[in-house]
């Protein structure tokens, strides 16, 4: 878009801030109380940015956030003007300008998102259910990671391991496939911008659930097909997709993938978390993942990413 195409579809405040980095007056604000529940969206594309549960009370004068919905939806750039150096932050969507991040924050991230209440359209979520998780495996969680960080309506990805025995595994431990988990993530999602239908259709189209304890060259059984739910809903939903697929044979052989009530998920080493794009240049995301998020995109579009 243009400067005379954002002129006509921002507010002369939302282009000033947005589009010229201006600031607004500290404690101005419409959004510096809001305490509602929901998701601050970009003003000017509508990207998912941050939820109420990111949000904190800085009395530095402008809405505060300790951390970003992930999907790596906020750029960081180095500000060096008015005589200081900053971070500033804008949308990875459409550039516009949200405020600047600061490393003082008070919570376990020690960040400060500091964010113009016009940089941000709330959207309000009514149910009081706003997020659910549910825990995946289809092989090496590297990959199914990488997947769900592109979708609409992901909070939060989490590699960890799941569905064994042994507390606390190490991942050399689980690699040996001597400790009965599965390499899995735990997904958070918000149900009402994805649905569980849609987190299933992703998980059948980017891994093999047909071969048993297995996926490609990575064998054993840490590699299994699971989905553990934690309802009875999503249990059902699980089912009745798997009996769609078989019933319409969208693979040569029928669906093995274990789907089980969830008990207990540890989460893997931080240098596993984020893996994919953190080491986008290694030989085995490029071999492995990046075909993955190609087909991915070739699928559903635009309507999920
Ligand atoms: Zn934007």
């Amino acid at each position: 878009m243009n400067n005379e195409e954002w002129k006509s579809k921002l507010t002369p405040e939302q282009y000033y801030i947005l589009r010229e980095k201006g600031t607004e007056r500290p404690f101005t604000g419409a959004l510096l109380m809001n305490k509602d529940k929901g998701i601050y969206n970009c003003a000017g594309c509508g990207s998912e940015l941050f939820t109420d549960e990111m949000k904190f009370d800085s009395h530095c004068g402008w809405p505060s956030f300790d951390k970003e919905i992930a999907g790596g939806k906020i750029n960081r750039i180095i500000d060096k003007t008015h005589g200081m150096i900053r971070t500033e932050i804008t949308c990875a969507n459409c550039g516009g300008h949200l405020g600047h991040i600061f490393d003082d924050g008070p919570t376990e991230t020690s960040e400060r998102y500091c964010v113009n209440s016009i940089s941000l359209a709330f959207v309000p979520v009514q149910s009081e259910n706003i997020s659910e998780e549910i825990i995946l495996g289809g092989g090496c969680f590297w990959c199914v990671e990488a997947v769900y960080l592109n979708l609409k309506g992901v909070l939060k990805v989490e590699s960890g391991y799941s569905g064994g025995h042994v507390k606390n595994p190490a991942y050399r431990e689980v690699c040996n496939g001597t400790t009965g988990h599965a390499e899995v993530i735990k997904l958070t999602y918000n149900p009402a911008i994805l649905t569980l239908q849609n987190i299933l259709k992703v998980f059948f189209t980017v891994h093999d659930p047909t071969t048993l304890n297995r996926q490609g060259n990575d064998v054993g059984t840490q590699y299994r097909s699971v989905i553990y739910f934690k309802s009875e809903a999503q249990q059902q939903t699980s089912m009745d997709i798997i009996n769609q697929l078989n019933k319409e044979k969208v693979f040569a052989n029928s669906i093995v993938t274990e789907v089980k009530a969830f008990e207990t998920f540890y989460k893997a080493e931080e240098d596993h978390q984020n893996y994919y794009n953190l080491h986008k240049s290694e030989a085995y995301c490029q071999i492995i993942i990046s075909p993955k998020l190609e087909k991915l995109k070739k699928v559903f579009k635009e309507s999920l990413l």
